[in-house]
């Protein structure tokens, strides 16, 4: 055996054949296969057709999602513990930056610290498929990342939509990928669907306003189709993996139970003061570990975020993905050992 990566995208022959049949249909760029995955995606979510629109990367999704909101020139509260594509997209939206600390313990932020960030417009990441309760968010718009937490739901709603746009990734490890890169952003309101698709329909336009090419193709929505019809099947075994490790006493990372929220196994998180030891034993094993965000990995250099800065010292990533055995998760349990 040749070790156990640390993630993996799972595809097989339903997608190779949704390739081969976008290849020989001769239309492979933006076109049928994009408009159909946007209906099912809308499907999924439970909102009318035409609320979703398929864009090229969760990145590209995050920078229109601001410029549909008209954040340029104002302040957008995000998480210092979070991916980088947050900033990025923050600093090209002309927008400005308002780094925000986690709650303590948790690699998400709360309310309370939104509330008080003074900022017009907040980008929310659910981070490692652990949703947030965002029903007591005051007068600010809100983008939800579910990056992480596509499937995830608090009391009853579906992550994306409790804010006024959702932001998703389909890159090659995230819960479903549209080989290899693609994103896409969905709205309860019609228009700011409509503003961002406008967008993304660069191409021969009168009005000669502003636009670009975000587009996703038809042969990577085709795949995306298929890796969302499997989604459930996905979360189901990343879930059984997830009770796994919990069950052979790790200290995993998880929402509070009673709260009404529904996590998604995005990443396999355990609360350790020994994280060298761990990744070291694990090594040994052959087996993939990392700590999810180093301290240096955080989106801003001040030191005034005792919170993240804490949780980048306390955590290691483990396996978790569809493809994962349970030869190979009981690898992995003990290879951690008992600690
Ligand atoms: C992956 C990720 C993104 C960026 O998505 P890309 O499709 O890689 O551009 C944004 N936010 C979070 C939380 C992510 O995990």
């Amino acid at each position: 055996m040749s070790g156990i990566s640390h993630n993996r995208p799972t595809l097989g022959i339903e997608e190779e054949q949704a390739a081969v049949r976008v290849i020989h249909s001769g239309w492979l760029a933006q076109g049928k296969e994009v408009e159909t995955f946007e209906n099912e995606f809308c499907d999924f979510l439970g909102i009318p057709h035409g609320h979703a629109v398929a864009v090229s990367s969760g990145t590209a999704a995050l920078y229109l999602a601001l410029c549909a909101l008209n954040a340029q020139g104002k302040k957008v509260a995000l998480p210092v513990y979070s991916c980088s594509a947050l900033r990025n997209a923050v600093a090209m939206s002309g927008s400005q930056a308002v780094f925000i600390d986690t709650s303590p313990g948790s690699p998400n932020v709360t309310c309370d610290v939104l509330n008080a960030s003074g900022a017009e417009v907040v980008i929310v990441p659910h981070m490692y498929g652990l949703p947030i309760d965002l029903t007591n968010v005051g007068n600010i718009d809100v983008i939800e990342d579910c990056a992480q937490a596509l499937g995830a739901a608090v009391k009853g709603m579906p992550v994306g939509l409790q804010g006024k746009i959702g932001v998703y990734s389909f890159y090659a490890t995230k819960l479903i990928t549209s080989g290899g890169q693609g994103g896409l952003i969905a709205s309860r309101e019609r228009s700011l669907a409509d503003s961002i698709r406008d967008y993304r329909e660069f191409d021969c336009r009168h009005d000669r306003k502003n636009r670009f090419n975000f587009q996703m193709t038809d042969l990577q929505a085709a795949i995306g189709r298929i890796q969302l019809s499997k989604l459930p099947t996905f979360l189901a075994r990343r879930s059984e993996i997830f009770d796994h490790y919990k069950s052979a006493g790790l200290n995993m990372l998880d929402v509070m139970s009673g709260t009404g929220s529904v996590p998604v196994r995005y990443r396999a998180v355990m609360k350790t003061s020994l994280v060298e030891e761990i990744i070291a034993s694990l090594k040994a094993k052959g087996v993939k570990a990392i700590v999810p965000i180093e301290d240096w990995e955080l989106l801003d250099t001040s030191t005034a975020y005792p919170n993240a800065f804490r949780i980048t010292r306390e955590t290691v990533s483990l396996p978790i993905y569809p493809s994962l055995s349970d030869v190979e998760v009981e690898t992995v349990i003990s290879a951690v050992g008992k600690r």
